[in-house]
């Protein structure tokens, strides 16, 4: 079950339940808002759940495009959720480097907004990762991962609604004429999205610190070569998300 709350008011807004393979049970808002079951957001178009590299159909419980990620994946049947355990092995991944990111928005938005525009997003993408505190364990599930205090339940929950909450203040403050600050805020939340999409994290893995868990941080730098496999699919759904924000705002 998820809650969407107003955070202004505390109010529950929305209550989706899912059974465990996706499908929605109950939506008591449809259309409210755009992510969905583990955080994926919702193609309005299609139905369909977009979800770092792949889109998920939970009618019939499947993956609808090829593992991006085929050497880092070892699932026999690539097109199988998450190991058929949806609820243990929720199956975005991992972080990407700033160039990475740095690519990801170019590809998306390259000649698609102004300059000023992408400007603001390649800058709120560099604090989001180097700010005093940026890296620090209660600031992971923005980057797509958990800490050794953290569930990777909660840590989703945390990306989910960080994600969500980022486009709430974007919508709001470009409808009070603050551009700029709407840009950044959904830059932000564009870094966190983009995260998933790396080799690194799948399945939001653990983080304890610079000096723990230090894998992740080659996979990283691997990551960054494997902008061709992943990087274009991240490039679509920042677009995606974007796009949600251009139909708030219109
Ligand atoms: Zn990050």
């Amino acid at each position: 079950m998820r809650l969407v709350v107003n955070t202004s008011t505390g109010a529950i807004a929305q209550r989706l339940d899912y059974d465990e393979f996706g499908n929605t049970v109950v939506d008591t808002a449809p259309g409210f808002q755009p992510f969905q079951y583990a955080g994926g957001l919702r193609d309005i178009d299609t139905g369909m759940v977009r979800f770092g590299a792949r889109d998920y159909d939970a009618r019939v419980g499947r993956w609808t495009a090829k593992d991006a990620l085929r050497f880092e994946g070892g699932l026999a049947n690539l097109y199988v959720y998450a190991g058929s355990d949806p609820v243990n092995n929720a199956d975005p991944s991992g972080l990407y480097i700033t160039p990475t990111h740095q690519e990801i928005l170019h590809d998306a938005f390259g000649g698609r907004v102004s300059p000023t525009d992408l400007a603001i997003l390649l800058r709120a993408n560099h604090d989001i990762d180097w700010a005093p505190g940026a890296q620090a364990l209660w600031n992971q599930y923005k980057h797509g991962l958990h800490t050794p205090a953290q569930s990777i339940p909660v840590t989703r929950e945390l990306f989910s609604s960080f994600v969500a909450r980022q486009l709430n203040q974007a919508v709001a403050l470009e409808k009070r004429g603050c551009h700029e600050e709407a840009v950044y805020e959904l830059g932000l939340g564009m870094h966190s999205l983009a995260d998933t999409f790396s080799p690194a994290h799948e399945g939001f893995s653990e983080y304890g610190g610079f000096w723990q868990n230090t894998g992740h941080i080659g996979l990283d730098l691997i990551g960054a070569f494997t902008y061709e496999a992943s990087g274009p699919e991240a490039a679509l759904t920042v677009r995606a998300y974007y796009q949600v924000f251009l139909a708030r705002t219109r």
